[in-house]
């Protein structure tokens, strides 16, 4: 098949309006913000899809799926297009991008059994807005609540700001509907729990859009109290001093919604009007007021026990308007974009990794020492630092961020500042023994460590590819390595 009979046959099972061949908007959908420099600049490597369609139910997913199942033709699941790690990339001549844009409604918002049911294609603020408008939460807020959509959240694994109360995407799924390649279409009951053999669930959680096509998620709600959020804020010695109190709120079994440290450089770009050069140590409590009493305690008796970590205390409502600032909505995306045509600079990037609390630290003195000696660009560098911002009772994550000057062609930006840092991070991670994605999903830029990270579990991951998606049609390149594609990363 060739992209003219995969537009002719295209056109045989939507109609002309759920087919979009604008240039500009399949130049757009050939890369997402990994390459978001190169792509703001026109320079994109990748071959642009054929052809980026709009579904408006399960059963034109089905056929969609079928028809590109038959004739080897790759399929990119797309939703919000917040992607940071190159899921949404393309790497193929013959691809079909299915949007989630029509599948867009809110099918129930339940009061009483506190679940909502939602298709994939419904922005996270949406859902959340309507939810609070009935005093309820999703209790999910990535920072890019305003742009991202369920379809996406929950194909990325993804975690909100408060997940150390609410938990992670995973923790919010209650059942979901999904399509595979070969048009089967399944769906998953919303029960609160079962134990009937494996979690299927955790097929299409985090897949990546490499096995299926999500269209329907029906997710945990929560009350909400708005009235009852409590904030806490210190400078702290290092991080690892705040590493220490964060764990002690944990391991005595607190769940304060937001529980962070951030270090003295990632402290400058985020409070840069009160940080004094030290590292930030934050805490934020929420829920019923009995418990935000008792985690406000717990928090405070955690600092008393540590008092050698403590620098000082910072007000309350610093932390308190510090959050209300730190969404990412369309605008800033957009803006962000305008900038990089003019600029050789962006707002920079991030690799997340987790681990338990005795090797977060090594990790992180680790990675610091190596890239400051090793990266051949280091002077480059106008920020490297980090925070942890979700915890566990066994451990925690480290968001790494890095900021650089870009000193060449903006086609080479990647490999020449991004690799080779998030090269040491991932090395480090994995050879430590902590895994080296917390929250943003493989995508294609860390398939080459996917094997890495898996180790003999790998087994497992790779028997549901040929199970699932015998002929590889899904989102070729996400997830599970493929060499050929490796000549856009290295
Ligand atoms: C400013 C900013 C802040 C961010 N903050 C956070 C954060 O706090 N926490 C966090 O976890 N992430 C964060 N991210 C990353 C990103 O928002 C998440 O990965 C999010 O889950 C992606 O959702 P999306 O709807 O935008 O999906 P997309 O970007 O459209 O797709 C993401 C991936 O999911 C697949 N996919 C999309 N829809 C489907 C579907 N229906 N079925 C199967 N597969 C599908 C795609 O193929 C792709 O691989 C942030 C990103 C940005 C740009």
């Amino acid at each position: 098949m060739n992209a003219h009979e995969l537009l002719a046959t295209l056109g045989e099972i939507l109609t002309p309006a759920q087919i979009n061949t604008d240039p500009d908007a399949l130049y757009d959908a050939a890369a997402d913000r990994y390459k978001k420099f190169a792509k703001a600049r026109r320079v994109l490597d990748v071959p642009m899809p054929v052809a980026i369609v709009y579904p408006s139910s399960a059963e034109q997913v089905a056929a969609l799926l079928v028809m590109c199942n038959e004739h080897g033709v790759n399929v990119i699941p797309r939703a919000g297009k917040t992607a940071t790690e190159g899921g949404l990339e393309n790497w193929k001549d013959l691809t079909v991008v299915i949007d989630a844009q029509n599948l867009d409604r809110v099918i129930r918002i339940d009061a009483y059994n506190m679940q909502a049911t939602v298709q994939a294609g419904v922005r996270l603020q949406d859902l959340e807005d309507q939810a609070r408008a009935m005093g309820l939460t999703t209790g999910h807020s990535p920072q890019s609540k305003p742009v991202a959509k369920l379809g996406g959240l929950v194909a990325t694994r993804s975690i909100g700001q408060f997940s150390t109360l609410y938990g992670g995407i995973e923790d919010m799924v209650v059942g979901l509907e999904c399509v595979f390649p070969d048009g089967h279409i399944a769906r998953i009951k919303n029960v609160p729990r079962r134990a009937g053999g494996p979690d299927i669930r955790h097929i299409a959680i985090g897949n990546e859009g490499t096995l299926c096509y999500i269209t329907e998620v029906t997710v945990k709600l929560f009350r909400y109290f708005g009235d009852n959020h409590r904030f806490y804020g210190y400078l702290v010695r290092d991080v690892e001093a705040g590493l220490r109190v964060l764990r002690e709120v944990m391991v005595n079994g607190y769940r304060p919604s937001v529980a962070r440290v951030y270090s003295e450089e990632d402290a400058r770009q985020h409070f840069y009007q009160w940080h004094r050069g030290e590292c930030v140590l934050l805490f934020m409590a929420e829920g019923n007021r009995h418990i935000v009493e008792a985690t406000c305690q717990g928090i405070e008796e955690a600092v008393a026990a540590h008092q050698d970590a403590i620098l000082e205390p910072v007000d309350p409502e610093l932390i308190r308007s510090w959050f209300t600032h730190l969404n990412w909505s369309q605008k800033d995306i957009d803006d962000e974009f305008a900038g990089m045509v003019e600029n050789d600079s962006h707002a920079g990037f991030t690799t997340e990794i987790s681990a338990d609390w005795e090797t977060i630290p090594q990790i992180y003195r680790n990675v610091m020492a190596r890239v400051r000696s090793e990266f051949e660009r280091a002077d480059d560098l106008t920020m490297l630092g980090g925070h942890s911002s979700h915890s566990y009772i066994n451990g925690t994550n480290m968001y790494f961020v890095y900021n650089y000057r870009i000193n060449c062609a903006p086609e080479d930006e990647l490999r020449v500042y991004h690799h080779p840092i998030q090269t040491i991070i991932v090395e480090e991670t994995l050879r430590l023994g902590g895994s080296m994605c917390h929250h943003h999903g493989i995508g294609k830029y860390r398939s080459e460590w996917t094997t890495a990270e898996h180790g003999s579990a790998y087994y497992m991951l790779e028997k549901l590819k040929t199970a699932f998606d015998p002929n590889g049609i899904m989102n070729w390149g996400a997830i599970y390595p493929q060499e050929e594609g490796m000549r856009f990363i290295r």
